[in-house]
């Protein structure tokens, strides 16, 4: 059988038996058209690798083969193993399965050790801390196609002008170009979501700081972002305050809603001396 032969999702589901779980984050995207779309917004083409997170019944990892990339799942609820395990075979084994967490599964080894685009639509319980890990551990993705919540994908993007402006925005922004490519309302969904849903592709920057700036970075946005509603001489007291603030040329009454990405660079640089 090849990939154009398999049969239409929902039927794959019945057959296998299978029912979205709610402690696993399920929410499948059953219609290929769009699946495809988000493929096409990856900008992912023949050849290249993909990381996939949470494949479940293969909608959005069928676009992908179709791409006639090598696609590498990483799957932690295993009854969708034997499914995907058809799919493999129609890709000619493009599609490679790894069963277990990707809170705990190292991304650069499961992609064979060579550079891989990630592209999900991921659990939410646990997609801002795989996208923290993707921005600032060892695997360094070419680029992220994320499927989020909503709210978390304005917080991703958001800028000094939105109440979603904080932490996430700025080490996201810092590190890649960000953007939101897709809005999906939950009714997309089988079973729908509560919320609505957004993708956001990320492209890692050519240039980024070096990790101790980043390290920096993240304790100063914790603390400025922590008291967001207090004057940075105060919020930033236990990392040297007004004074810090003067060393990196920023107002210490201003507030952390106002400090833009090259304001907050400055603050890192500035702890380290
Ligand atoms: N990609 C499918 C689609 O679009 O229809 C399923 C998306 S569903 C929102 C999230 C998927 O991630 C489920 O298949 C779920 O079992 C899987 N998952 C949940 N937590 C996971 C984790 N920690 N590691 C790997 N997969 C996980």
């Amino acid at each position: 059988m090849s990939l154009a032969d398999l049969p239409p999702l929902r039927e794959a589901l019945e057959r296998h038996d299978l029912m979205a779980r709610k402690s696993f984050g399920q929410h499948f995207l059953l219609d290929l058209n769009i699946t495809r779309k988000i493929a096409r917004l990856a900008e992912v083409h023949e050849g290249d690798t993909v990381v996939e997170v949470g494949p479940g019944p293969g909608g959005l990892t069928r676009a992908l083969l179709e791409t006639g990339a090598r696609v590498v799942a990483i799957e932690k609820d295993s009854r969708f193993l034997p499914l995907l395990a058809e799919l493999s075979e129609a890709a000619d084994g493009r599609l490679e399965l790894v069963e277990g967490d990707a809170l705990k599964v190292d991304g650069a080894k499961a992609a064979g050790d060579v550079p891989a685009h990630v592209v999900s639509n991921l659990p939410y319980n646990v997609g801002t801390q795989l996208l923290i890990n993707w921005l600032t551990g060892p695997f360094k993705p070419l680029s992220m196609t994320l499927m989020f919540q909503k709210e978390v994908a304005d917080r991703i993007v958001a800028t000094t002008d939105d109440d979603a402006y904080g932490r996430l925005a700025v080490i996201s922004q810092v590190l890649c170009d960000a953007k939101t490519v897709m809005d999906l309302p939950a009714k997309a969904f089988t079973p729908p979501p509560k919320v609505a849903s957004a993708v956001v592709r990320l492209v890692p920057k050519a240039d980024p700081p070096p990790a101790d700036i980043i390290a920096a970075l993240e304790r100063v946005t914790a603390a400025a972002f922590g008291q967001r509603r207090k004057m940075l001489r105060s919020s930033l007291k236990a990392l040297g305050g007004g004074e810090l603030c003067e060393k990196a040329g920023i107002s210490p009454d201003a507030r952390a809603e106002v400090i833009d990405l090259a304001g907050f660079l400055a603050l890192a640089r500035a702890t380290l001396g």
